[in-house]
C-alpha cells in the first residue's frame, strides 16, 4: 500500500488526502502545523491570532511550557502502564483534583463524552434509578450516552433509539424542571452545563442552579455538573459552578484539563463515589501517565493570579465586543464569551479568519470566543480591531 505521505511529496499537497478522512465536521481550509501561546501557523506560513485554543482546551497557550516540560519528561520514562496499577502523575493529579474539589473521586478518561458517560453511570449503580434530567440545548458528547442527554435533537437524528428515560427542563426555568423531574422518585441524575456552551453561551442564573440542586438533593437524585467546557479556570473560578453557589456531587471535566493533549475526568463526591466498586467501570488509556503528568502541571499553573487575569481579560474582552458593529448582546463569563450577531455568523467566521483570527460560533449567530486564559491584553485589542473591520 502506497504511504500518504508520499503524495504530500510528490507535490500534490494536502488537500488530495481530505477524502481519506470521514467527513463529520465542516473543516476550515486550513492545515495548522504549529502553535505557540495565543497563535498558531498554518501549512503555508499563515499566521493566526487564535481565540479559538483548540475549542476551549489551550488554557495556558500553545505549547505552554510547564504541561511541555511535564509531559516530556514524563515521555521519557514510562508512556503507558494500564490501569491494572497504580502510576505517579495519576494518584498527583487524582489529589490535586481532590484539593479543588472537597474530598472528590476521580475516574479519569480520555474525553468530555467519556466523563459524562462515567457520571451516567456511576448515577444509575449509586442510586438504583434510571432517569436523567438534562437541560434543552445542553451538549454533553456524541457518545450515545452523552448524546442522549444531549438536548439538541438535530443532533439525535439517524442515531435512535437512544437511551431511554431522558427528560429536558429549559434552562434558567424551575417550572419546567419541576415538570422535568416528574416522577420525582426515579430520577438518577440532573445534568446541566454551568455555561451552555455550544448551545449559544447561555449562562445559568444563581436562582435556577440553587433551585435544581435544592430539589435533586430533595427527591434523591444526584447533579452533575458539566465543566468539559467552562471549567479549568476558563470563567474566571477553577469551576465555573463556585460563582453559582452549588455543590454538585459529581463534575466533569475534559477540555482544558491536560491543556490539549486528551483526557477527562468524573470526579465524585461522597454520595456518588460509592457507586463504582471495581469492575464497574474502566479506561485502557485513561489517565495515562504522560497526560496525566502534562494535566498535573495545568491544574497547577491554574492559581490566584490567572484567574483575576481571565476575570480581567473576559471584562476587557466583553466590553470591547459590546462596542462592535452588530452585536446585540454579550453573554458569558471569564474568557468563555458569545455574542449575538444581528448577521449570520458563519460569514463573520470566515472573515475574521482571512483577516488572521481564528474564532467560533455557537448555532446560527452567536459569535463565541474562548481565547487561551493566557491571552493579553494587546491580544484582546488586536482580537476586537480584526472584528471591528469583519464587522463594519
Ligand atoms: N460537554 C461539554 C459541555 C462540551 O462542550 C463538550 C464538547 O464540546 C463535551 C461535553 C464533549 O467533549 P468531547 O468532545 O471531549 O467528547
Amino acid at each position: 500500500m502506497s504511504d500518504p505521505r508520499d503524495k504530500v511529496s510528490q507535490g500534490l499537497g494536502l488537500d488530495a488526502l481530505h477524502d481519506a478522512v470521514l467527513p463529520t465536521y465542516a473543516r476550515a481550509d486550513i492545515t495548522v502545523v504549529r502553535g505557540d501561546g495565543c497563535r498558531v501557523w498554518d501549512y503555508e506560513g499563515g499566521e493566526y491570532l487564535d481565540f479559538v485554543a483548540g475549542i476551549a482546551v489551550v488554557g495556558l497557550g500553545h505549547c505552554a511550557p510547564a504541561p511541555l516540560a511535564a509531559a516530556r519528561e514524563q515521555l521519557e520514562r514510562l508512556w503507558h502502564a494500564s490501569n491494572l496499577y497504580w502510576t505517579e502523575p495519576m494518584l498527583r493529579l487524582a489529589s490535586l483534583l481532590a484539593d479543588r474539589f472537597e474530598g472528590g473521586r476521580s475516574f479519569f478518561c480520555n474525553s468530555g463524552a467519556e466523563a459524562n458517560e462515567a457520571a451516567l453511570k456511576i448515577a444509575r449503580k449509586a442510586t438504583g434509578r434510571t432517569r436523567i434530567v438534562a437541560l434543552e440545548g445542553g451538549f454533553h458528547g456524541r457518545t450515545l450516552g452523552s448524546l442522549s442527554a444531549t438536548g439538541q435533537p438535530a443532533k439525535w437524528e439517524g442515531f435512535g433509539p437512544l437511551v431511554p428515560g431522558v427528560s429536558f427542563a429549559k434552562p434558567n426555568d424551575v417550572e419546567s424542571l419541576e415538570a422535568a423531574l416528574a416522577p420525582a422518585g426515579d430520577t438518577a441524575l440532573v445534568l446541566l452545563e454551568p455555561i451552555l456552551g455550544e448551545g449559544g453561551v447561555i449562562p445559568l442564573e444563581r436562582e435556577f442552579a440553587q433551585a435544581t440542586a435544592e430539589r435533586a438533593r430533595e427527591i434523591g437524585a444526584l447533579l452533575c455538573v458539566d465543566e468539559v467546557q467552562a471549567g479549568m479556570g476558563r470563567t474566571g473560578t477553577f469551576f465555573a459552578f463556585e460563582q453559582l453557589g452549588i455543590e454538585p456531587d459529581l463534575v466533569t471535566l475534559a477540555k482544558g484539563l491536560a491543556n490539549g493533549l486528551p483526557m477527562g475526568a468524573l470526579l465524585a463526591g461522597e454520595r456518588a463515589a460509592p457507586g463504582f466498586v471495581p469492575g464497574d467501570h474502566g479506561s485502557t488509556f485513561g489517565g495515562n501517565p504522560v497526560v496525566a503528568a502534562a494535566a498535573c502541571a495545568t491544574v497547577e499553573s491554574i492559581d490566584d493570579e490567572l484567574l483575576r487575569h481571565v476575570r480581567e481579560r473576559g471584562e476587557q474582552l466583553a466590553s470591547g465586543l459590546g462596542g462592535l458593529p452588530g452585536v446585540q448582546d454579550v453573554r458569558g463569563r471569564g474568557l468563555l464569551l458569545g455574542a449575538t450577531l444581528d448577521r449570520p455568523v458563519g460569514p463573520v467566521v470566515d472573515a475574521a479568519r482571512a483577516q488572521g483570527l481564528l474564532v467560533l460560533s455557537a448555532g446560527s449567530d452567536v459569535l463565541r470566543l474562548t481565547p487561551p486564559l493566557v491571552v493579553s491584553a494587546d491580544e484582546v485589542d488586536q482580537a476586537l480591531g480584526i472584528l471591528e473591520a469583519v464587522l463594519a
